[in-house]
């Protein structure tokens, strides 16, 4: 069996797949092809460890993780308007979120699953053949003949064209990412970094649709995402008061680093002897993150599948079913998105944020938004009340009221 992809979807799919080969006494191989030595080279992510991720590796792979790779207990949640800030402490009910250096995340979870017997391909799969017996996959090392592929690629367009050509597999729509980071200090662990929280903006900057602070162990991580995003747009961002006002003054740029999310689902993402996962399937939350905490569900679905039902088309539907709690919520935080690029960019947040304050039950639904501790589906239906509706729609009404009557005010 061949994995391409060395990310959380691609080693927690090959673990799983070891591990439950080794429990009903069968024998596999599973060769897993990954060109990054992590520690030089990085996957793009902002490294927020959302529930349940530590219980999902705990339960079904037996892996703890050491307590050192977990740079900073999330406190809490801030998220900014133009003039108003709401903030959020975590609601303790549950599996804690962490900050990470991923980079150190994705060395663990590689380690771990080349222990555990996988064979571990230091190099990069750029052609595939399907064959009506095996899979034929090229990579910079040679040739490899496999049962089944596991797609488990993130967005790499080489693989996923070549996957396109055989089999009408289309990567999903994505955004693009700009990630910077800033060390406030040295190298030295900087206690209560931005008070311990993540802070989340929505700005009015036409080409960002969101940004965020993340503090890790000795520095920040800076993210922005939109359509099109660019160096100037990250300037643009770390200009605006309320990102200047948590950042240190001397701040010292370093590199940038350039990726993209999935923010829907791929086309034909399985079929007979191959299955993708994790990015490359799009089977991510929309909009926020938590996009680690799918890929290893969704690898770990992936191999239960390919142990219980085979690697035909039909075992796969039964995969992607077993997905529907990711699926299902595609449409949600489609919706959502749009609702909060129509507030921000045409409208105001801050009227929504004064009414959250107010309003506990908003309140309570941003943070579940925010801290991706909820599904879409469950917020909305959860939290949308006519009563609920009725207060955002008064306090936007009053907000565009008040807009109305200041330029005439201003002219008398
Ligand atoms: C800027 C940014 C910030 C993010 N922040 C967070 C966050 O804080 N928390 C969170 O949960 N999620 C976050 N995400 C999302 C998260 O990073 C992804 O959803 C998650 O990594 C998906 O895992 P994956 O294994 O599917 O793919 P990836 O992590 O992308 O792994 C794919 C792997 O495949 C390898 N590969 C690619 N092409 C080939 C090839 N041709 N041959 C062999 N190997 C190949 C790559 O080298 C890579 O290691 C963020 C994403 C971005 C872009």
């Amino acid at each position: 069996m061949a994995v391409i992809g060395g990310g959380p979807g691609g080693t927690c799919a090959a673990l799983a797949l070891v591990r439950m080969a080794k429990e009903r006494g069968q024998a596999i191989e599973v060769v897993l092809f990954e060109p990054k030595d992590f520690g030089a080279h990085y996957n793009q992510c902002a490294g927020v460890l959302s529930p349940p991720i530590q219980g999902v590796l705990r339960r079904e792979l037996d892996l703890s993780l050491p307590p050192g790779l977990l740079q900073r207990k999330i406190a809490g949640y801030v998220l900014y308007g133009e003039h108003e800030i709401l903030d959020m402490p975590v609601l303790e009910d549950g599996e804690a979120t962490h900050a990470v250096r991923r980079v150190q995340f994705d060395r663990f979870l590689l380690d771990a699953a080349e222990k555990a017997g996988v064979q571990v391909e230091r190099s990069r799969v750029y052609e595939l053949e399907f064959g009506p017996q095996r899979v034929i996959l090229y990579s910079d090392g040679g040739s490899w003949g496999a049962d089944v592929v596991v797609g488990a690629f993130g967005l790499d367009r080489t693989v996923g064209e070549a996957l396109a050509d055989r089999t009408g597999y289309r990567l999903p729509p994505s955004l693009e990412t700009l990630v910077t980071k800033i060390h406030p200090g040295g190298l030295e662990h900087v206690p209560a970094l931005l008070q311990d929280r993540i802070h989340a903006f929505l700005p009015r900057l036409p080409a960002i649709e969101f940004g965020a602070l993340i503090p890790k162990g000795n520095h920040i991580t800076i993210i922005i995402a939109g359509r099109r995003v660019s160096v100037p747009d990250m300037q643009a961002f770390l200009d605006l008061p309320q990102v200047r006002r948590l950042l240190p003054q001397d701040r010292a740029i370093e590199h940038h680093f350039k990726g993209a999310f999935p923010v829907g689902p791929a086309r034909r993402p399985y079929g007979d002897r191959y299955v993708t996962i994790g990015d490359a399937a799009g089977l991510v939350r929309p909009f926020k993150g938590k996009g680690i905490t799918s890929a290893a569900l969704t690898g770990i679905r992936a191999a239960r599948t390919i142990l219980d039902l085979g690697i035909s088309e039909e075992a796969f539907r039964h995969y992607y079913a077993a997905c529907a709690d990711i699926t299902r919520d595609l449409w949600y935080g489609r919706a959502i998105r749009h609702l909060a690029r129509l507030t921000s960019k045409r409208l105001s947040l801050d009227p929504i944020l004064q009414q959250a304050h107010r309003d506990p039950t908003l309140r309570r639904a941003l943070y579940l938004c925010v801290s991706a501790q909820d599904t879409y589906r469950n917020i909305v239906h959860g939290s949308f009340r006519p009563r609920l509706l009725a207060g955002c729609l008064g306090s936007l009404a009053g907000w565009l009221g008040s807009r109305a009557v200041s330029p005439r005010s201003r002219r008398r």
